[in-house]
């Protein structure tokens, strides 16, 4: 399967910390990659290619000034268009027929999310329908469309990999 994650309406400095977590979220649990909307912030984008130039994988962050060019664009290209929102249908109602598509754009909002947003969507789908995160809503989903199986994902040329230990820290590279 293909996957891309949309940030909507990144805030420069606001929003430095959850948007660039947004794109470590996506790239540790199996995306492709992460178009941010907004305002363009450079540091974001060099922050989430520099983790993926030292820890591997194929992963792009990019930039798009406007969600909806973006939005149309992978609809083109043949993307289902899944939209996170806390009014959506359960993610656990819809999450069959989502994996089912082969091409998925996952869309996660900020503060405000144009009211377009929900009818551009192909499905509308909640993470319980309590007000929380995009980080949240956007691990969870990654985690139900992948099945667990993003959980041993290998990412290719890494520059530094972590050997698991019980207690401590070990990495091979640097
Ligand atoms: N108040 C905003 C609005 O206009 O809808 C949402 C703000 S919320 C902090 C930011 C984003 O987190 C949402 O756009 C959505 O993508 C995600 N999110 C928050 N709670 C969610 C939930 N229960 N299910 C799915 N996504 C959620």
């Amino acid at each position: 399967m293909k996957l891309f994650v949309l940030r909507l309406g990144h805030r420069i400095s606001r929003d430095h910390r959850i948007s660039t977590h947004c794109g470590l979220v996506a790239r540790a649990l199996g995306a492709d990659g992460i178009v941010y909307s907004g305002d363009h912030d450079q540091s974001v984008l060099e922050s989430v290619s520099r983790v993926s130039e030292q820890w591997g994988g194929k992963f792009e962050a990019k930039y798009e000034k406007s969600w909806k060019k973006a939005v149309n664009a992978y609809k083109k290209k043949g993307y289902t268009v899944v939209h996170l929102t806390m009014y959506g249908m359960p993610v656990q109602k819809t999450i069959a027929k989502v994996k089912r598509k082969n091409k998925l754009l996952v869309v996660v909002g900020g503060e405000k999310v144009p009211w377009e947003m929900y009818d551009l969507a192909d499905f509308n789908v909640s993470v319980t329908s309590q007000p929380h995160s995009e980080i949240a809503a956007l691990a969870l989903f990654l985690d139900r469309v992948f099945g667990g199986k993003e959980l041993d994902r290998k990412f290719v040329k890494a520059k530094k990999v972590v050997v698991p230990q019980a207690r401590g820290k070990k990495i091979i590279g640097k």
